[in-house]
């Protein structure tokens, strides 16, 4: 690829990558930075990112880690995971409202 247009796409991805970390409330020039050294990947990055705030969490009832709802273990202990009676709302949900 010719350098001047891998300039361009790097900008571009960088930039797409930046507003989306902005979005979610984290750095724009992080994500830009990410963004433009990996195009493909930072940008997909920041969007899983985003995407895994707005997921359902629930509480390892063994060491009450909160993890992701879709987790079979728990990150912490190694407890195998239940699919819970009750979810906890997304992190995004929790921010919004201010908790
Ligand atoms: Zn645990």
């Amino acid at each position: 690829m010719e350098g001047g247009a891998y300039l361009v796409i790097a900008l571009a991805f960088g930039l797409a990558g930046g507003i989306v970390g902005r979005m979610k409330g984290t750095s724009f020039w992080l994500w830009f930075a990410i963004s433009a050294v990996v195009p493909f990947l930072g940008l997909l990055a920041a969007l899983l990112y985003r995407f895994e705030r707005d997921e359902l969490r629930k509480q390892c009832p063994r060491c009450g880690k909160v993890v992701m709802l879709y987790d079979a273990l728990c990150m912490r202990c190694g407890h195998e995971l239940e699919f819970p009676d009750v979810a906890i709302e997304p992190e995004s949900v929790a921010r919004a409202r201010g908790t």
